[in-house]
């Protein structure tokens, strides 16, 4: 019993734990897993609950001996869930998955049923020691290994895969956790369960503050942000040149790849957070008093962008070319430039919305001195 519970015994949360919490978290993350549209979280949700409600019916043969093997199994699993396609449950490949999952279990049970008696009438070779079907309570470290290995390869590549693909990770490492402390299975589907909502939560994060282009932060963050901004500060409103000619020569999946490579630009050549403020403009907040240093960051990043060497990728296919009546060559270098106004908050400019419009003002005006260049609002 929980201490509080001593003093407040309908507060005893254990029983509930204990039986229904695994259930109704897992539950939840399936439910929500449908309005996402995420296979990856529905599948992950109800291996786990079928898992669960044939341990709780106490239908798993062989249970004690043979956890580590389910667990591997599921993590397996799990792991190949991000290797495909995160679409939702109820297309081809969902039910593909499901079917696969549904064959996984039968051909398991089957082989634990049967295996004994079929080797003995057909002298089948023994199943090998570190496949742990009969062989006692070790942990399949094989399979344990490929997990650990796969998890790795993947930090190593320094890649973020996204919040679902994170969750289905951590419900990997929690699994694999599970089988080497004999984690209550309780307790690991709770937090499997939990793990997966709280991905779907990332998501909705996700959805909410970043651009999906670009991949930096939107418009939305970017009036967050301004809420509660830091005494010093520069804006700086940063807009492609001639993006319009841009789209109609090449195409808007060549005006997608330049908006990609500006706000990646932007967000590596500063320190300050960008934001796309909308279309082919970025919003760059820049902290601290320093009006000068900002400047030479911002010449050096429009400079980086004027010299990228931006090469045409498959949106040039021959094709594709003719059907919409375009005229390049694919390899062929593209050149983007970006217009810059700047303003600082200051005495005259104390309030986030006039130092966004002094910055405008700005742009505009590098706009009229022919483009390719910074104004600073003075
Ligand atoms: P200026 O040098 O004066 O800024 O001219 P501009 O052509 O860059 O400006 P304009 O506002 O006339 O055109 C902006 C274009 O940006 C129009 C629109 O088709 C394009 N655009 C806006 N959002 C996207 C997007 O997400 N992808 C692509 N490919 N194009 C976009
Ligand atoms: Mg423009
Ligand atoms: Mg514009």
């Amino acid at each position: 019993m929980l201490p509080l519970a001593q003093y407040l015994p309908w507060f005893d949360l254990t029983p509930l734990y204990n039986a229904q919490l695994p259930f109704l978290l897992l539950g939840a993350a399936l439910l929500l897993s449908f309005f996402y549209r995420s296979s990856w979280v529905a599948l992950a949700a109800l291996l786990l609950l079928v898992f669960l409600g044939i341990d709780r019916l106490g239908l798993l043969i062989g249970r004690e001996q043979d956890l580590p093997l389910y667990m591997g199994l599921i993590a397996i699993n799990l792991m190949l869930f991000i290797c495909c396609r995160d679409r939702s449950v109820l297309s081809f490949f969902g039910m593909a998955w499901l079917l696969a999952l549904t064959s996984q279990g039968v051909g398991l049970l089957g082989l634990q049923e049967y295996y004994g008696a079929l080797s003995q009438k057909f002298s089948l070779p023994h199943l090998p020691d570190w496949l742990p079907v009969y062989a006692g309570a070790s942990p399949p470290l094989p399979l344990m290994m490929c997990m650990a290995a796969s998890f790795g390869a993947f930090l190593l590549l320094g890649l973020y895969p996204g919040p679902t693909a994170m969750g289905l990770f951590s419900c990997t490492v929690l699994v694999l956790y599970g089988v080497w402390s004999e984690l209550p299975m309780v307790v690991l589907a709770s937090t499997a369960g939990f793990l997966l909502i709280a991905s779907l939560l990332g998501t909705s994060y996700e959805l909410a503050f970043r651009d999906e282009l670009t991949g930096v932060r939107s418009r939305r963050a970017f009036r967050y942000q301004m809420l509660t901004p830091s005494r010093h500060y520069c804006i700086a409103m940063i807009d492609i040149d001639y993006f319009k000619k841009l789209n109609d020569r090449f195409g808007h999946q060549v005006g997608d790849q330049v908006l990609r490579m500006v706000a990646s630009q932007i967000a590596r050549c500063s320190r300050g957070s960008v934001f796309r403020y909308g279309g082919e403009e970025f919003a760059l907040v820049i902290p601290g008093r320093d009006r000068a240093a900002a400047e030479r960051e911002l010449e050096s990043m429009r400079e980086k962008i004027a010299t990228y060497p931006m090469r045409l990728r498959s949106a040039g296919r021959v094709g594709d070319r003719r059907v919409l009546g375009l005229k390049f060559r694919s390899g062929q270098l593209i050149k983007v430039t970006v217009s810059i106004g700047l303003a600082q908050r200051g005495k005259q400019l104390k309030k986030p919305e006039s130092v966004l419009k002094a910055a405008d003002q700005a742009l505009y005006k590098a706009k009229r001195n022919g483009r390719n260049c910074l104004c600073v609002h003075s």
